[in-house]
């Protein structure tokens, strides 16, 4: 294990002053501690294969010991086994199980999908979210999963087959002219957008950040703005959109949704998911629209990575 300091040391020195400039000294601490180590491996129980119960008594068959998570009835921590040993067995091969981040499994929750509603995931691969979603819906009414990627493509195509989620469509293009090509046809919209990925940078592992840079930071919070137009357009009046980021800055997260709601006909609406307090990063709203309190920040720990998450809903116009 690195110290404080080491790890301010390895990791990019702009992040470093990026996250001195928006948190407290002992906040911007509790994050590098977050970003040192390793994390913890966690799965998500496939509940269109099996459920919870036939999963656990499993791990335990194998000597492999979990914890449950207080917000997910589906949602698995792993305290002695590294993803290798998870692959080896059966339940991965027949896609029962998905090895997900645990903050990853937040943003369908927070959507809150329905049985038989028409759902957009508009950067969807490698397709743990859109898999999770298909799952909170029983496999039952219609998911659009975009990606631009085709390889990333190929990878949401298997991992959606392998989970059974027999409702997904895949279309690979560019997530900016989803919005024009299906106006207002869906009632709520994923956007786990393409970030800088700050929450997921490990100290110990270089491949994390050093993609990283300033420069990078600013070109995605301009794309993401396209995407979050593009993601408004293909969401119906009074429609749920979820905008969710694995980054911890503010030109990526709260000023993106300040940008939104101030651009587009969007509120910021209330998250009803009981995560701990001490998980959880303040959220900035100097200079932007206080209703941005009511999104959340997660803060990279052992268990979790730093993510971002915002519930917006479409305001249905008068008249109309
Ligand atoms: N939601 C996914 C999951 O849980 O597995 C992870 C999505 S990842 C954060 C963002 C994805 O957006 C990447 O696969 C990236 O290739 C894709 N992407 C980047 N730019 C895009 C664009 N303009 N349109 C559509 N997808 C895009």
């Amino acid at each position: 294990m690195l110290s404080v300091l080491e790890v301010k040391r390895k990791l990019p020195r702009d992040f470093i002053k990026e996250l001195y400039e928006i948190y407290s000294p002992l906040v911007c601490d509790k994050i590098l501690a977050g970003l040192n180590g390793e994390r913890n491996v966690s799965m998500r129980v496939n509940t269109i294969k099996t459920n919870v119960q036939e999963i656990m008594k499993v791990l335990k068959e194998n000597n492999i010991k979990f914890e449950r998570v207080m917000w997910y009835k589906d949602g698995l921590i792993l305290k002695n086994s590294n993803e290798k040993q998870i692959n080896a067995l059966k339940i991965y091969e027949e896609g029962l199980i998905y090895l997900q981040s645990l903050s990853s499994m937040i943003p369908p929750l927070v959507l809150e999908p329905k049985e038989g509603e028409k759902i957009l995931d508009l950067t969807a691969a490698p397709g743990g979210k859109t898999t999770e979603i298909a799952a909170l819906m029983n496999n039952n009414g219609y998911i659009l999963a975009n990606e631009i990627d085709k390889i990333r493509c190929e990878r949401l195509k298997y991992n959606v087959e392998k989970q059974g989620a027999s409702i997904i469509k895949i279309n690979n293009g560019k997530g900016e002219k989803l919005g024009e090509d299906h106006k207002e046809e869906f009632d709520r919209v994923l956007l786990d957008a393409p970030c800088s990925g700050e929450g997921t940078f490990l100290a110990n592992g270089p491949k994390t950040y050093t993609s990283w840079s300033l420069r990078t930071v600013n070109e995605l919070a301009k794309l993401q703005k396209k995407l979050i137009k593009s993601a408004y357009e293909a969401l119906k009046p009074n429609g749920t959109m979820i905008y969710s980021t694995c980054t911890i800055n503010l030109e990526e997260d709260e000023k993106i949704v300040d940008w939104a709601i101030k651009n587009l006909n969007l509120r910021v609406i209330d998250i009803n998911l009981n995560i701990e307090e001490k998980n959880k990063l303040p959220i900035t709203t100097e200079n932007m629209d206080k209703s941005i309190n009511k999104t959340i920040k997660i803060m990279p720990s052992r268990n979790m990575e730093g993510f971002y998450i915002a519930k917006l809903q479409k305001i249905e116009r008068r008249g109309e």
